[in-house]
């Protein structure tokens, strides 16, 4: 099995050393880059180094750049009508964790969350929830949950997926934490689809100063060929940093880097990009010093568009809608609702309050979103996973 890490010093080596000398170009080279991406060369990542440059300064100087840039993106992926959005359901399963990444209310170290993990049964309701709602890509959320092992993990892939099987582009994606090539082998033989899971970074001593209490989280090195071994075994990835926890500019940078070895090694791309980007949780300031801001964050998701024509983007309720209506392009991901992001959440089987969701989420009521995202020419596909297993989740 070929491994991200075998790349990876030299990868890390070329990123680092592209940043140390990109300046932010002028609105003349911003022209020249944009007409090379749409030959059929691929962007390099000193051109994408370039672009990533506007998004660090929020100032006249680069405002002519950053809408250049704007108009561009729009022009090729955003027409006036009939621009599509992926939509997945997530079902949180368990809010139990050993792990304490800083960022998050499921961290083993916040005693004062409340926890819950659901009962088959419940799960079962959970799932009947949002189909009742038209979803019909689910994502099974875990903690890392020790309760969880791979039979676990079948059993309620299993579920989902026959409540899906037989819904027009239904599908069952899991998000958990890193997993064996055995685990991801038997997950695929029990119909899942995909795996949803964020690198966080992968510049490795920003990763150990957020990681380092975790005891399973802590091993950036298993963690970083996870989403190899789910690839290997058939199934398919999305992929992404945490913005924030580190220079956006690498984070973008590694993350194209290694959408396009996942594309060299396997002929599959992630299905998605993740764009998550860090907020502060339940009023607890995280003093961040690689604080990511809407400009930088916006130039990200553009460079990932411009550097990955073919995979979307996953624009995430945790940012408000009106900057995701700014920057929602065809083919995107976007979930209005998550079950505010704790099991039981659809359901009400768990607390509505914030004291059990793992992070603040802007939940919006579909009628809005539906009303919304027609005047900007989008509309939102619930089935839209390949009926066959494919070689790409493809959008039908
Ligand atoms: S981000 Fe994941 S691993 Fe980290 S504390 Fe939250 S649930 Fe646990």
């Amino acid at each position: 099995m070929s491994l991200f890490s075998s790349v990876y010093r030299e990868r890390n080596a070329e990123v680092r050393a592209t940043l140390d000398s990109v300046r932010c170009p002028s609105p003349k080279r911003v022209e020249e880059i944009l007409a090379h991406s749409e030959s059929s060369a691929p962007l390099s990542l000193a051109d994408l180094a370039e672009l990533l440059q506007i998004g660090t300064t929020a100032s006249a100087d680069s405002d002519a750049q950053f809408d250049l840039l704007r108009a561009h993106t729009r022009r090729l992926w955003r027409a006036p009508s009939g621009n599509s959005l992926r939509y997945v359901s997530p079902i949180y399963v368990s809010s139990y964790c050993v792990d304490a990444c800083p960022y998050c209310n499921f961290s083993a170290r916040r005693l004062d969350t409340a926890r819950y993990r659901l009962s088959l049964a419940e799960l079962d309701r959970e799932i009947a929830s949002v189909l009742a709602r038209d979803a019909r890509v689910v994502e099974l959320v875990y903690a890392t949950d020790p309760e969880y092992d791979t039979d676990l993990l079948v059993r309620d892939v299993s579920r989902a997926v026959r409540a899906v099987e037989n819904l027009q582009g239904g599908g069952v994606l899991l998000c958990t934490e890193y997993l064996s090539s055995h685990a991801y082998e038997a997950l695929a033989d029990a119909g899942l689809r995909g795996i949803v899971q964020w690198d966080e970074t992968l510049d490795e001593q920003a990763y150990a100063r957020w990681h380092s209490a975790s005891p399973r989280k802590a091993d950036f090195h298993t963690r970083m060929d996870n989403h190899d071994r789910a690839l290997a075994a058939g199934l398919e990835v999305a992929s992404g940093a945490l913005f924030g926890l580190a220079d956006f500019r690498y984070d973008a940078l590694m993350q194209v880097a290694r959408a396009r070895y996942f594309a060299e090694a396997y002929g599959r791309s992630p299905f998605v990009m993740g764009t998550a980007r860090l907020k502060p949780i339940g009023g607890r300031e995280l003093h961040l010093e690689t604080t990511v801001s809407d400009r930088a964050h916006e130039t990200a998701l553009m460079v990932y568009k411009l550097a990955l024509p073919q995979v979307g983007r996953w624009l995430q309720t945790r940012e408000t809608f009106e900057m995701n209506l700014r920057n929602l392009l065809d083919g995107d991901v976007f979930t209005y609702s998550c079950g505010d992001v704790q099991p039981g959440g659809y359901t009400q089987i768990n607390t509505t309050s914030v004291a059990g969701a793992q992070f603040g989420v802007n939940e919006l009521e579909r009628d809005y979103v539906d009303r919304e995202l027609a005047t900007q020419g989008f509309h939102i596909d619930y089935g839209w996973i390949s009926p066959a297993k494919a070689r790409v989740l493809a959008v039908r």
